[in-house]
């Protein structure tokens, strides 16, 4: 992926479409996390921390959470909470803990990955799930666990589809991972509560830093036992934090402010896509607009964009966009604009 940042000053961008993990905390957020009350988390004293984690476990259904400075890190500490060295973790080929987190179930876990093919909608299939199993037979690593993700690729997968592979799952014995990164997009678009999603799986990572719009930080909840273990491989990890109610706080603050808003960002990855519809191919899922330029409009799109203020990530033939919470409506008419003069 190539990173475009142009030869402009940061104060000249008027538009940030890279990704949602872009955002920056709002002086309200900032005032949030100034205020917060902290303490010592390695201790258990920071009192902002242990609320965003009973208040997640609570809304999601689960006994208990565990705050991470990443969804990298939370995803595998759950799995090494779950997992022997050697077991197997079933997921999706596109799915990011199999390919976006640099092998560390394998390297830093010791685990063995099942990759299957993603389906066009982001599910996995029941049908490659129960071929992936694998008997129980001394040649062959013991299937343990299956991590699913939602949404994927911006893609909110139906929850009929989630159950489907959730059941394949559970038949046979499996622990159930949801990779909700992008877990309150999901829930908006499929218009269902969180414990309809957060129900179908026994642990599930939920990113502040996307949509939610904290500086970082990710939650996992689930059964208190696996909680517990998560919470040892984190500090193994070296992610056991101190005064992190300050990131905490700006979660909190996220998700009681950013979060019923976010079908705002959906609406504008509508228009946007709209917009670009003249320009080249574009399908749009949630907050995520995929443009593939007509041959008149790719040449040197990131650089000429960026003359404009409008930062993308142009790597492939297709863009990536994402829009987030600092994506205001003057934001996206100034994106619009640009975009429209390279037709
Ligand atoms: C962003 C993301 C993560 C975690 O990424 P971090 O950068 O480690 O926070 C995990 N899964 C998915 C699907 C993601 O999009």
């Amino acid at each position: 992926m190539v990173l475009y940042s142009g030869s402009f000053a940061a104060q000249d961008v008027l538009c940030d479409l890279r990704s949602d993990t872009v955002t920056k905390p709002c002086a309200e957020m900032r005032a949030a996390m100034a205020g917060a009350e902290l303490g010592d988390d390695c201790y258990g004293d920071d009192p902002t921390v242990a609320r965003l984690e009973a208040q997640l476990a609570e809304r999601m259904g689960k006994d208990a959470g565990v705050f991470f400075p990443t969804g990298c890190m939370s995803n595998l500490a759950c799995l090494m909470a779950q997992c022997a060295r050697g077991d197997e973790v079933i997921t999706g080929r596109d799915y990011h803990v199999y390919a976006d987190e640099a092998g560390s179930p394998s390297v830093l876990g010791g685990l063995s990955l099942e990759p299957l093919p993603v389906a066009e909608d982001g599910a996995l299939e029941p049908g490659d799930i129960r071929a992936a199993l694998k008997p129980d037979d001394q040649h062959y690593a013991v299937s343990r666990l299956l991590s699913l993700e939602n949404t994927v690729g911006g893609r909110a997968i139906p929850l009929p589809r989630m159950q489907a592979a959730a059941a394949a799952g559970r038949e046979a014995g499996l622990a159930l991972h949801l990779d909700g990164a992008r877990f309150f997009n999901a829930i908006t678009a499929l218009g269902c509560t969180d414990t309809d999603l957060a129900g179908l799986a026994d642990t599930v990572s939920l990113c502040l830093s996307k949509g939610v719009g904290a500086p970082a930080g990710t939650v996992l909840v689930g059964p208190a036992p696996v909680l517990a273990k998560a919470r040892r491989a984190r500090k193994l990890l070296g992610g056991g934090m101190r005064q992190s109610g300050v990131l905490a706080a700006a979660a909190l603050w996220g998700l009681e402010h950013v979060v019923p808003r976010m079908a705002e960002d959906h609406a504008r990855a509508v228009d946007l896509a709209e917009a670009l519809r003249p320009l080249g191919q574009v399908r749009q899922a949630t907050n995520m607009v995929f443009f593939t330029p007509a041959d008149a409009v790719a040449a040197e799109i990131g650089p000429r964009l960026a003359a404009q203020g409008i930062r993308i990530s142009a790597g492939g033939p297709e863009i990536r966009l994402v829009l987030h919470r600092d994506v205001d409506d003057a934001a996206l008419a100034s994106a619009i604009a640009a975009f429209q003069s390279l037709g």
